[in-house]
């Protein structure tokens, strides 16, 4: 039986989905649309894992689990004021 060094935090990442496409599609110049990433992490299998680890880890750029910084930041605040 392979042993598998992955934690179960970090399992999403062996179907990333971005693990195909550039960086660039996922960290996108200020400005720049993230709608195809958005796109990309909808048909991702794990895009709530994936939301919820940028959420723990206070990721503060890109695209993580279809939701952009701005998202992130008004769910993250939405979460901390139902307590
Ligand atoms: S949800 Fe989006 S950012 Fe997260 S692993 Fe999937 S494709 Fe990548």
């Amino acid at each position: 039986m392979p042993i598998n060094t992955m934690t179960d935090e970090l399992l999403w990442r062996e179907t990333a989905l971005c693990a195909q496409a550039g960086p660039e599609f996922f960290f996108p110049a200020p400005g720049s649309s993230t709608r195809e990433a958005k796109q990309l992490c909808n048909a991702c299998e794990g895009r709530v894992a994936c939301l919820e680890y940028a959420l723990a880890h206070d990721e503060r750029f890109g695209v993580w689990g279809g939701m952009s910084e701005k998202e992130r930041d008004r769910l993250r605040r939405s979460r901390s004021a139902r307590g």
